[in-house]
Order: structure tokens, then C-alpha cells, then sequence
């Protein structure tokens, strides 16, 4: 069997999507799903003229029955005609996905819940945290500046009991120069009256304070459960720059041995520096999610590129998936034909064996994630 094949058959541990949006979509809900923009393209072109687009033609319209390649409002149809529901469950379970880790913590109209999730994909689901949503339910729940520190600890280790990892959006609200030491109590308390003041005044829980950032994150590491770091693109709430995950080394440097792993998430156009993180530093691991389904046939480039330098043990599978189950069937199916065309060329170079190349496999597509967030040990 060749590496393709083997593949093709393993199953995937999606370590970071989110939940899909089961209300029925007009064309331009559909187009501004599967993209990164938060507003549509100019009058007279469409999201769908793009790598994503074509990949949702190729590679999903043959799941809802339809040809390879079907026209946009072809496919579109048919979706219609199915229902959202039963076009979810066909794309969700013909992903080969053994478990998903779903991030909670991104508010959209329509998303479905944990129980669907795993009702459709047949998968088993497991929660993962969101940081900043957790502060920003404190404050508006009405918890003052005296009390938040200790509210934000307790809270968050209540939320450890029922999730496998946390993850921060750092990256959006503060950039990733986060600190290598915790910040001390008083200068948490200053924040905190900062903040909240801040919040009073404009109406609005968004923390995008960098001490109450740091802080939350630290106390994440110490309940021992591996920490998701949103690095690199994403939607334009981001500067990009300030997303570049090497901005994290200070405080990389800092971890302790027994600090749960750091997990960099999407990485893309950072990926090599992702990738040179996760070489010298034991604790941190990475994902080229999101980026898979939008770069169209430099997918394997993606892989290959991440994989000069990224130990095999720190790579994992992850789709990003969000809103549209195509993009959770995407992101399987691209990656695995990513992953087999550069185990492929290594083989044609004679750099490792085909047992070498199918065990990384499935490092790649499962075991590195059953390992850091110790799913075997879950019932
Ligand atoms: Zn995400």
C-alpha cells in the first residue's frame, strides 16, 4: 500500500475547529463563511473565485452527490435541497475524524452546540476553553477589579475539569510579546480597575488588556493543561505582524520542563518560524490549520516547509474548521493529500523507509495530539 492509500484510511485528531452553523445560507452568508474577511469582496466578484472555492467544487460537491467541479449555484443548490443538517453530516462523517477539539469560545449567529457537533461527525468532541471569553464573562457578570484576579483562577480551573486545553487570542487583543513571569498581584489589581473602568465607560467586555492577558494565560499553565496560542492570519481583527509566534520567545524561554505544551495555532506565513520554535523549545508544538484549505495546491509546500525544521513528534492535524462543515472536510481531505505528496517525495529520495513514513503519518494525523492532550486517558 502506498503512502496515499495509508493515508487516506487514517483517522484524523482535528485538534482546533470550532462548531458549524446548521441555519440555511443565502450565497453571501455562504461566500463570507469561507473567508477571512469580515465584509464582501467588491461588487462583481466572488469569494468563491479563489483556492477555497475551487477545493469546495472539487472536493465537497461529490459528497453532496454532485459532480466534480459543479458551478457555485449548482452546488449551492443541492446544499439547499439536502438542508444544512444533512449536508453538515455527509461532509462532517466522511472525514475520517476520530475526535474533534472544539473551541467554544467564538460567538457566531447559528453555531450549533458540542452534542450536535459529535451527533454529526460521529466523532468524539472535547471542549477546549477560551481564555479572554471567560474574563470577559467574569466582568460582565458583574465581578469588580478587588475580586476578579482570584474569579479568573477559580473560574478557570473549573473550566479545566471539563476541557482538554485552553486556548488565547492573545495575538488579536494584545500581540504576543506576552511576558515570561506572571504579573504580580498589585499590578493585576491596577489592571483590573483599569479595565473595568474601561469597560463601564464604553459598554463593552472586550480584554484587550495586556496584564490581565498575561495573567490569565500563566494561570492557565499552572492547571497543567496545554495552552492553544492563536499565531499568525486570520480574520482583520489581527495585525499581522504582531501575531508572528516568535514574539513569543521570551516567554517560551521561561517555561518550566513540566509547563504543559504551548500549542502554536495556523502559523501561516510564520510557519518556519513555528516550526524553528518547536525545534528548540521541548514544550511547544504546531498546526498549519486554516492555511491548508486556503493556499490550494501549496498545501504540500506548507507541510514541506513546516517540516524542515519542526521535530515529527510537534506537528498535528487541525482544520480550523468554522461556520461551514466544508472547511472541517477540507482541511482532512487537503491535508492528507499534503502530507502523502511530501512523504512521497522523501520516499522517491530515499530519505527514509515506507515504515518511517507511514509511522510518522500517523504521528502527524493522530498520535502527537492523543499524546499531548491525553485523550487515551478520557472516557
Ligand atoms: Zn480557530
Amino acid at each position: 500500500m502506498g503512502i496515499a492509500e495509508e493515508l487516506a484510511d487514517l483517522p484524523l485528531v482535528d485538534q482546533h475547529c470550532h462548531p458549524v452553523v446548521l441555519g440555511s445560507l443565502v450565497r453571501a452568508d455562504f461566500e463570507l463563511l469561507l473567508t477571512e474577511a469580515s465584509v464582501p469582496g467588491p461588487t462583481g466578484t466572488s469569494e468563491l473565485d479563489s483556492h477555497v472555492g475551487l477545493a469546495v467544487r472539487r472536493w465537497c460537491g461529490p459528497e453532496l452527490g454532485l459532480d466534480r467541479h459543479a458551478q457555485p449555484d449548482d452546488y449551492l443548490a443541492r446544499r439547499a435541497e439536502l438542508g444544512p443538517r444533512e449536508a453538515a453530516r455527509r461532509l462532517l462523517t466522511s472525514c475520517g475524524t476520530s475526535d474533534l477539539l472544539v473551541d467554544t469560545g467564538l460567538e457566531h449567529s447559528g453555531l450549533c452546540d458540542l452534542t450536535t457537533m459529535a451527533e454529526l461527525s460521529g466523532a468524539r468532541v472535547h471542549e477546549v476553553t477560551r481564555v479572554e471569553t471567560v474574563v470577559e464573562e467574569l466582568a460582565a457578570s458583574g465581578v469588580g477589579a478587588a475580586a476578579l484576579g482570584d474569579a479568573v483562577a477559580d473560574a478557570l480551573a473549573d473550566r479545566a475539569a471539563r476541557s482538554v486545553g485552553f486556548k488565547t487570542i492573545a495575538a488579536y487583543r494584545v500581540g504576543l510579546e506576552l511576558p515570561a513571569a506572571p504579573p504580580a498581584t498589585s499590578d493585576v489589581r491596577t489592571a483590573a480597575d483599569r479595565w473595568l473602568a474601561d469597560c463601564e465607560r464604553t459598554g463593552r467586555h472586550r480584554l484587550d488588556d495586556p496584564t490581565l492577558v498575561a495573567y490569565a494565560v500563566h494561570t492557565c499553565l499552572r492547571l497543567g493543561l496545554p495552552v492553544q496560542v492563536h499565531t499568525g492570519y486570520g480574520d482583520p481583527d489581527v495585525t499581522l505582524h504582531r501575531a508572528d509566534p516568535s514574539l513569543l520567545t521570551a516567554f517560551l524561554h521561561a517555561l518550566p520542563p513540566a509547563a504543559p505544551p504551548v500549542v502554536l495555532l495556523h502559523c501561516y506565513p510564520y510557519h518556519r518560524q513555528a516550526a524553528y520554535l518547536a525545534n528548540v523549545f521541548p514544550n511547544v508544538v504546531l498546526d498549519v490549520s486554516l492555511a491548508v484549505n486556503h493556499v490550494g495546491p501549496r498545501a504540500a509546500a506548507v507541510l514541506a516547509e513546516t517540516l524542515e525544521l519542526a521535530p515529527f513528534g510537534s506537528l498535528l492535524y487541525a482544520s480550523d474548521g468554522f461556520g461551514l462543515p466544508e472547511l472541517h472536510h477540507l482541511g482532512a481531505v487537503l491535508f492528507r493529500r499534503g502530507l502523502s505528496r511530501v512523504l512521497e517525495e522523501w520516499l522517491a529520495d530515499d530519505a527514509l523507509t515506507a515504515v518511517d513514513a507511514a509511522r510518522f503519518a500517523r504521528m502527524i494525523s493522530a498520535d502527537n495530539a492523543r499524546r499531548i492532550y491525553r485523550l487515551d486517558a478520557l472516557t
